[in-house]
């Protein structure tokens, strides 16, 4: 038998996961991503290096964009086989994918405005990367897997999924074709302390590895979390006002709605009213309740002994636009979680409209804020006065208290990757590193191949290695 790998994305940078896995002739893709990164924005509409239509299969390790958001044009340009993935990913990757079709005919929309305000027209007359209809006709062809079971994906072929703790439904997947030896992918790694989603796995160990890096150069500081965050909104309550909390929609907001109840039950939370401001926050919170099963097995008991985590007294779901304009009345005492995580867009610049500039009110920041965004100005105010910042197209000045809680991270840190990998059973001989920058794949390819003396590269994009 003859396999190999191609690394088609996530190769040196840290977005755009694609990989395939070729045997015998069959061809199975693990993910299918948007390349992130603004200068690799034209990957994203280059032509597939494979032929769509000469795939037999796709997998998904989770519902993350830049695993999932190129399948609608991977299946618009002939991909006809099945997407397996676990049953939560199911639910994950449909939002996702109809998400970002709204956005790209967003901004073909406004591509096509700028450009005839300025004379200019452009020959392939605007159309997105793909559109709802598309993402919708890619949503078609997933079909969930159980975990840790053998499902044939193609003629020979088997993947079984297992835990990766990194989001709900993400997996590591195992590919085996034949009795060749088998892939092991490890997709996104969680930390192994999320309170919501077990993993990662060690049991499913196999002879190749293709191992994440993304913070394969730093490590995460061990940070009380629960106690951050009671004695932040505590302050926060004695000022008076309301606070605004930028937040991603998948798993960190229902992390902070679970750590909210927590407080609750321990008598440590005020009298706030809580609103989730997102209707993507609010449909991967129905992904929460449907897949109890995807959860830790303290969440799965307490769901089917009828009582959600999730839930908690004073908590609005505000679907609509109307009901997130009625947040825009309430004086003090609201607690509202809405995106975007970075504050690029989204809600949460209306409630940062209202609140910003008021003294007892507070922003608290929940997730990395990426330089150059609105997020991370609001962030570096911290302890200055008069800072004043660009929102709606005025200069507003922040009065507001800004705070942070650290310790949340969907990553494994360097190691942490490094105790998931050596206590994988069986121990793989080959690793290949992706989904890190450049200089942190190769450094963590040569970290593998000192402590483990494994054979351990990181693939160049495009790159085909034999197995
Ligand atoms: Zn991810």
């Amino acid at each position: 038998m003859t396999a190999s790998l191609s690394f088609l994305g996530a190769a040196r940078t840290v977005t755009g996961s694609k990989h395939l896995f070729t045997a015998d002739g069959r061809r199975v893709l693990i993910d299918c991503g948007l390349h992130q990164e603004r200068e690799l924005q034209d990957r994203n509409w280059a032509p597939f290096a494979v032929t769509p239509r000469e795939i037999d299969a796709v997998i998904l390790t989770h519902g993350h964009l830049d695993h999932c958001g190129l399948l609608p044009r991977l299946v618009a340009q002939g991909f006809r086989g099945r997407v397996h993935c676990t049953e939560a990913t199911a639910g994950i990757a449909p939002l996702v994918m109809a998400d970002s079709a709204r956005l790209q005919e967003e901004d073909a929309r406004f591509k096509a405005k700028r450009h005839a305000a300025e004379g200019r027209r452009r020959s392939d007359g605007y159309r997105p990367l793909y559109d709802v209809e598309q993402a919708r006709d890619a949503a078609a062809r997933i079909m969930p897997a159980p975990w840790r079971t053998p499902v044939a994906v193609a003629p020979g072929i088997t993947a079984s999924f297992h835990p990766a703790g990194h989001i709900i439904g993400s997996a590591l997947v195992r590919l085996q074709a034949g009795s060749g030896p088998a892939v092991l992918f490890s997709g996104d790694l969680g930390t192994g302390g999320s309170p919501l989603v077990e993993g990662p796995d060690t049991a499913c160990g196999a002879p190749n590895l293709v191992v994440e890096s993304t913070y394969g150069d730093r490590e995460h500081d061990e940070l009380d979390v629960p106690t951050q965050l009671s004695s932040v909104l505590a302050a926060a309550w004695r000022r008076g006002g309301n606070v605004v909390m930028p937040c991603f929609a998948i798993e960190r907001a229902q992390e902070i709605l679970y750590r909210l109840r927590q407080l609750h039950d321990a008598g440590r939370l005020d009298g706030w009213r809580i609103f989730l401001d997102s209707p993507m926050a609010i449909g991967v919170l129905q992904v929460f309740k449907d897949n109890p099963g995807a959860l830790t097995p303290e969440i799965r008991q307490a769901m089917q002994a009828g009582r959600s985590p999730f839930d908690l007294p004073g908590l609005t779901l505000c679907a609509d636009r109307e009901q997130s304009k009625t947040i825009n009345a309430v004086e003090r005492g609201a607690l509202i979680l809405a995106g975007a995580g970075m504050c690029t867009g989204g809600r949460v610049k209306h409630h940062l409209e209202h609140n910003l500039s008021r003294a007892d009110s507070t922003v608290l920041f929940v997730g990395y804020q990426a330089s150059g965004t609105l997020g991370r100005q609001i962030l570096e105010s911290r302890g200055k006065s008069g800072v004043l910042v660009r929102l709606f197209g005025r200069q507003r000045e922040i009065r507001c208290a800004v705070e942070q809680v650290r310790g949340f991270s969907g990553h494994a840190g360097k190691s942490q990757i490094l105790a998931w990998a050596g206590a994988l059973q069986p121990q793989p001989r080959r690793a290949f590193v992706v989904h890190g920058g450049e200089n942190v794949s190769q450094a963590f390819a040569a970290e593998l191949r000192q402590r483990f003396a494994w054979e351990a590269v990181a693939p160049e994009y495009g790159q085909e290695i034999a197995l």
